[in-house]
């Protein structure tokens, strides 16, 4: 299968998952923010890599999905993160570890 058709499928399914978890958070009632995880690999775009162990909304997820080329050979995933009524997380393990893996990609790829 060509790469171009690889990648097409994987964001279809990506977007799906968002969607479904976004519909379920909303349906329990839980209040969730979706970290952005980058690939972190050479060919990883510097405005991917940036997003890397951030928070956003669904709704930002989606619509930076569907801006200009940012879904065109992009291998970034998300992970629902729960948070408070404020927007702070509930599992800062999670985005400690992620911050760090950015801080050793940074040095590698400087
Ligand atoms: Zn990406």
């Amino acid at each position: 299968m060509p790469d171009q058709n690889r990648d097409d499928d994987l964001h279809i399914k990506r977007i799906k998952r968002l969607q479904t978890e976004i519909a379920d958070s909303r349906r329990m009632g839980l209040a969730v923010r979706f970290m952005h995880m980058s690939a972190l690999s050479p060919s990883s775009r510097p405005s991917h890599v940036a997003r890397h162990g951030k928070l956003f909304t669904g709704e930002e997820m989606l619509e930076w999905w569907a801006t200009s080329d940012n879904s065109k050979g992009c291998r970034c995933s998300f992970a629902m993160v729960p948070v408070t009524a404020n927007g702070r997380t509930l599992v800062p393990g999670l985005l400690t570890r992620a911050k760090a893996m950015l801080k050793k990609y940074k040095q590698q790829h400087p």
